[in-house]
């Protein structure tokens, strides 16, 4: 029988697909039914502890009174402050009422939070006393764009211009039952907005929406990412003002999993009391915190035994962390891959089921798997796909529901987009099973005699060496092969004896045999960028004015 061919019009699905992924209904679980859970934060002598659901009631507080002050839905309301329960009231808050959460981190230059606040017309910001003296180079400067400075504590607000409230004053004097948060029916409009630290011209502003914050929170708590669950106690150690703090605020609300909010006390000693104490399950943040974190728990043996995962990136981690942490303090650190434009979770590396020993380990060094509903693709110079072989290196590039389509009002930033995917400006190569290795990012890589020497492998294989507590790879220029790399290397007090030569030695075998550095810089410390980073623009810097050259020591 002739079959007849129909033109292809699809059938249109019959669910309810128009009704909306919002902020507010992650507030509204997590109040309700989680009222109980709690939300502690930490003050140096103590905690303040209280439940999802007080929370839900500050929030109707909170919103009255910025309503009161004029913010109306799309407003931009910033916030300067540490992980802190007033922090999470903004998180959830804000985007409940139709407005845009701005995060501003705290550690960028002066010159960086103007342009922010400045660009982003920010018309009211929250802010830590303890951080009031950090917009005072410049208050006058946004005095014509923030209206109103609501101060967190009690601490001085001299110089402040404008309207100055207090946090709990102002939730005080609101009335909970006078706000009527509005119906966000259209779950594409901005929730939230945070600044890439912008290494490279003005910082750029990333406007996740309520949809996308959504989805990216669901997919933090797959069991193949984080496997955030009720049961769950949070500790994000990575800032709220970094990419959301990784979107944890919004996976524990979503779940209602207690969280423990650090304050400004950051160091190891406070963190390991915490994670004792509060019993923590899952806590985030850079290698370089878990670095600390790892060498004071080998001196100290906090007991660590509640940690159930301990989700490590924003930059390459090494294997000598994850090592120590799972064989010492039977700690399971898993590395993650990221970027402030991609909300930020893009790739985990939970090795797959049918590997084990040796293998195991060389995917989980890896930046991680592409996590579901993303699509990468590595492209080469000319703009061609590579294929997925592992070996083939290019730079990635991403799509999915909870990446940046663009930057906010910046159309210098055009060129990080192209036909809908974003340019990660990572240097990877992808297997066939979707694990990436990072080689660098394309401004650090290593350009030596026409081939490319990853400044990230090289950084691995020296913090492999027992007495290197840190090592960060830049290239230095080279007459003969353009680039060569000069590793700066930090050594653990009282391991002054080792040079060049122990280095080099360490390294042969362990790398190829052209990329074994032929000079060393061996300095106190490591410049850190904003989020805790090695900050190597800052390196490149101080090699050219001269400033590395005491420190240089060539291989005999
Ligand atoms: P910044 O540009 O200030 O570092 P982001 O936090 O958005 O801001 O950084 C994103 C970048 O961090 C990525 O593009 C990548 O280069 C790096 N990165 C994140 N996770 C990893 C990882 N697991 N391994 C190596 N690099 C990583």
């Amino acid at each position: 029988m002739e079959r007849t061919t129909q033109p292809a019009t699809p059938l249109v699905g019959l669910m309810q697909d128009d009704h909306p992924l919002t902020v507010a209904s992650i507030l509204r679980r997590a109040r309700g039914i989680n009222g109980h859970r709690t939300v502690s934060t930490f003050h140096g002598n103590g905690l303040t502890r209280t439940t999802y659901a007080e929370i839900g009631n500050r929030i109707d507080r909170l919103a009255a009174a910025l309503d009161s002050l004029g913010v109306r839905p799309g407003d931009r309301v910033a916030t300067l402050l540490w992980n802190r329960q007033e922090h999470l009231e903004a998180y959830l808050g804000v985007p409940s009422m139709g407005a845009v959460l701005h995060t501003l981190n705290l550690r960028l230059f002066p010159d960086q939070l103007r342009y922010i606040i400045r660009h982003a017309r920010d018309r009211v910001m929250i802010v830590d006393d303890t951080l009031v003296p950090l917009l005072k180079p410049f208050v006058d400067d946004i005095a014509d764009v923030v209206e109103h400075f609501i101060v967190v504590g009690d601490g001085p607000v001299d110089g402040l211009p404008n309207t100055v409230h207090r946090y709990d004053g102002l939730l005080d004097d609101a009335d909970s039952g006078t706000y009527a948060f509005p119906e966000i029916t259209d779950d594409r409009s901005a929730a939230a907005l945070c600044y890439t630290s912008g290494t490279t011209g003005n910082p750029k502003g990333v406007l996740y929406s309520h949809r996308s914050t959504v989805l990216h929170a669901i997919a933090e708590c797959m069991a193949d990412a984080f496997g955030i669950a009720g049961s769950d106690t949070v500790l994000p150690v990575v800032p709220m003002f970094h990419a959301n703090a990784w979107g944890l605020p919004y996976s524990a609300s979503l779940v209602g999993a207690n969280q423990v909010l650090p304050g400004r006390f950051l160091q190891a000693e406070p963190l390991a009391r915490l994670i004792e104490q509060e019993r923590v399950t899952v806590a985030a943040g850079v290698p370089t915190i878990w670095m600390d974190l790892l060498r004071y728990a080998d001196e100290h043996e906090p007991d660590l035994s509640s940690l159930r995962i301990v989700p490590c990136g924003g930059a390459a981690v090494p294997r000598v962390l994850q090592e120590g942490f799972e064989h010492r303090h039977g700690v399971r650190v898993v590395q993650a891959w990221g970027m402030t434009e991609t909300s930020p979770l893009g790739a985990v590396a939970h090795p797959p089921h049918d590997v084990a020993g040796e293998e195991a380990w060389a995917y989980r060094t890896r930046a991680g798997q592409i996590s579901p509903l993303l699509d990468a693709r590595i492209v080469d110079v000319d703009g061609s796909a590579l294929p997925w072989d592992g070996e083939s290196t290019g730079e990635l590039e991403i799509r999915g529901p909870w990446i940046a389509a663009g930057y906010y009002e910046d159309p210098s930033g055009a060129d990080k987009f192209r036909d809908g995917w974003l340019r990660t400006g990572d240097v990877v190569s992808i297997d066939r099973r979707g694990f990436m290795r990072i080689t660098d990012r394309a401004k650090d890589v290593i350009k030596s005699g026409g081939e490319w020497i990853s400044s990230v492998e090289l950084e691995n294989e020296l913090m492999a060496h027992p007495s290197v507590r840190e090592a960060a790879v830049i290239a230095k220029p080279d007459e003969r092969w353009t680039e060569r790399p000069l590793p700066c290397v930090v050594l653990d007090q009282g391991a002054e004896e080792i040079g060049p030569n122990e280095l080099a030695a360490f390294l042969s075998g362990r790398v190829a045999r052209w990329w074994e550095p032929d000079e060393y810089a061996f300095i106190p410390e490591i410049p850190k960028t904003s989020v805790g980073k090695f900050d190597k623009k800052a390196l490149r810097a101080l090699l050219v004015d001269g400033q590395l050259d005491a420190a240089r020591r060539q291989v005999a």
